[in-house]
């Protein structure tokens, strides 16, 4: 018996990384110390889902999936579908000798964006308007939750860029012009995960649980202060200016324990950040202490040469150097793991670099309760797109909106608006376009058109419903100078702005409203009184036709949520928003931002008119 009991302690003593109530560190070392190379190599690897499947996930010890862009199971895959989808997955994982689980990551940057019928808020560059840190730190709940109710446990959020050029195609990722916007908006981070323990060592990733989700501050570093916004491009600033801009929200994004980082695909006065190791091992991991891990972004190690994979066993070599942990392979993995072996196996990369990448990645799933909790059930089905998620994106909606104009002299303004007129007119690209008050990043990698994709309200249907049954709403396109004299409207709402688009296919070097836009606020505000709404992911050429207009919204890429506009126009709510942004007067003042010396603006950062709401 004596016997059998001390076999029975070994075992346990020998499987202490399966024991919750041991410390993560032990749990972690005990873990690393039984695997093998190719174990530890596998948990490095995050593939596409596309090209997972349970034999792939236990036959290559993979770590990770990633549903990239819009890479969903179906095109309206139900919660449940997902959920049974990532535990296939899992399966896959837990079937392997030593049982490690996956970690799922995707795209959720405005809710969860790539899944039909999830509540859809605002686009960054619009919450940075709103100043409100605990708005956002609601929304990183709710968006927890709506994620967690796929089965998926880790968000590519937040992005922490600093756009500091609109004509990059990714500024509406980012919140403001100004770090210290961006600083505060990483209140997002404990809305996503949770609050971090008071006496937390500082850098240990926190994940409090099932219903909260690791995020990822990105993209690491510099983004958004490339040449002339050119997506990808090279970060020209000297080092001050890149640690005083770009390098603070990292900080504050570690002091509340984000789970993970990605690397950036620009570069840094010439330097890929896929290959600093400067920036990535030298300051991120020694200097600010950050233990969590740092992921590649998308084919971001053969990224490196340029072309592309030009040289992929010398991307392998300096990305990995450079620090990266988890690599978005995301295809390839054969190659990519037969080549990492290799090196590893000829010393060209040492095998302590490969155990600290190990390390962070258990550290990360360990805390987040991975090992004990693998599977997901269906539990929190009914948070995707709950009614309550939808009233926050509203609530977000308003206060992020900014009102530029009100009426064509001070005492005269046409806001809010009178539900009560006769007849009044809504025209314009945008009125009635659910896939583009979303932008881009709504369930394709490049957003949608149309209305079909989540049950959310058009700017026109919110319109309908909040005036009185006695006013006649006319809706028309784009409607012709003859149609709009022909009819006798109290006033107008043209509702135009950009067409949806994400990454380097929304980099534009003119920043114009495409046509009809322009034709119709022109045919429109030349015959009537109206109200612009401009939906845009940034300050857009407005200067030419502003005269003409008796009142300007910048609505920002407000989401599902259109009544949240609505609410605003017609006075239920008042209009609080100021700019987070410069808005420019014409495209060669780029790049200006406040603060700049050749400062000289069409409306300022920080302004934005107010309202009182009206009681009806
Ligand atoms: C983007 C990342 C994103 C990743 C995964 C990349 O193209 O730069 O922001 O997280 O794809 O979809």
């Amino acid at each position: 018996l004596m016997m059998y009991v001390l076999a029975a302690m070994a075992d346990v003593e020998s499987m202490k990384y399966k024991d919750p109530k041991k410390p993560l560190n032990a749990r972690v070392n005990d873990l690393l110390s039984r695997m093998t190379l190719e174990e530890k190599i596998g948990q490095m690897v995050q593939i596409e889902r596309n090209v997972a499947s349970a034999d792939v996930m236990k036959n290559y010890y993979i770590g990770s999936i990633l549903s990239g862009g819009g890479s969903v199971p179906a095109p309206r895959a139900s919660a449940e579908t997902w959920v049974n989808m990532v535990n296939e997955l899992q399966k896959g994982c837990l079937s392997t000798r030593l049982g490690i689980p996956m970690i799922y990551g995707i795209d959720a940057v405005h809710g969860h964006n790539n899944v039909y019928k999830a509540t859809i808020f605002p686009h960054n560059v619009g919450l940075g308007v709103t100043r409100d840190p605990d708005l956002v730190k609601r929304i990183g709940a709710a968006t927890a939750l709506e994620v967690r109710a796929t089965g998926i446990p880790y968000a590519f959020a937040p992005c922490i860029a600093v756009c500091r050029d609109p004509r990059w195609g990714r500024c509406y990722e980012s919140y403001s012009e100004d770090h210290k916007i961006v600083q505060a908006m990483t209140e997002i981070i404990p809305g996503l995960q949770g609050d971090i323990p008071p006496g937390s060592r500082k850098g240990v990733p926190f994940v409090a649980g099932s219903k909260k989700v690791a995020g990822c501050a990105k993209h690491y570093l510099g983004d958004g202060g490339t040449n002339k916004g050119i997506n990808e491009n090279n970060t020209m600033i000297n080092k001050n200016e890149l640690f005083s801009i770009h390098m603070p929200a990292y900080y504050n994004s570690i002091i509340k324990g984000v789970a993970t980082i990605m690397v950036s695909y620009s570069s840094w006065n010439g330097v890929k950040m896929h290959a600093n190791r400067e920036l990535v091992t030298s300051y991120l991991k020694d200097t600010l202490h950050f233990r969590g891990f740092v992921i590649s972004d998308w084919e971001g190690i053969d990224r490196i040469t340029s072309p592309p994979h030009a040289n992929y066993s010398y991307s392998v070599q300096a990305g990995v150097s450079a620090g990266i942990d988890m690599v978005m392979v995301p295809n390839n993995y054969k190659e990519f793991i037969d080549d990492l072996t290799f090196q590893v196996k000829n010393n060209i990369i040492p095998m302590s670099r490969i155990d600290d990448a190990v390390r962070r990645i258990l550290r990360v799933k360990f805390v987040m309760g991975l090992f004990e909790n693998p599977l997901a059930d269906t539990s929190l089905v009914n948070e995707l797109g709950s009614q309550e998620h939808r009233e926050l994106a509203r609530e977000a909606v308003r206060k992020s909106l900014v009102l530029l104009k009100n009426g064509k002299s001070a005492d005269k303004p046409l806001l809010p608006l009178s539900k009560k007129a006769p007849k009044i007119l809504v025209a314009g690209t945008h009125a009635d376009n659910l896939g583009y008050q979303c932008g881009g990043w709504t369930i394709e990698w490049q957003g949608v058109s149309g209305n079909d994709l989540t049950s959310g309200t058009t700017i026109l249907k919110a319109i309908q419903s909040t005036v009185d049954p006695t006013t006649q709403v006319v809706y028309s396109e784009n409607p012709d100078a003859a149609f709009i004299k022909s009819n006798k409207f109290s006033y107008a709402i043209v509702v135009v702005g950009e067409p949806p688009y994400a990454e380097t296919f929304g980099d534009s070097l003119n920043l114009t409203i495409p046509e009809p836009g322009p034709s119709t606020i022109k045919n429109v505000c030349g015959a009537v009184k109206c109200v612009v709404v401009v939906v845009s992911g940034r300050p857009v050429v407005i200067k030419p036709y502003l005269a003409s207009m008796d009142a300007l919204v910048a609505a920002w890429l407000p989401g599902s949520e259109g009544q949240g506009v609505v609410d605003a126009l017609f006075g239920d709510y008042g209009f609080t928003g100021k700019l987070a942004r410069t808005w420019f007067k014409t495209v060669d003042q780029l790049p200006m931002n406040v603060g700049d010396s050749h400062y000289d603006p069409l409306f300022p950062f920080g302004f934005g008119l107010t309202t009182k709401p009206t009681k009806n």
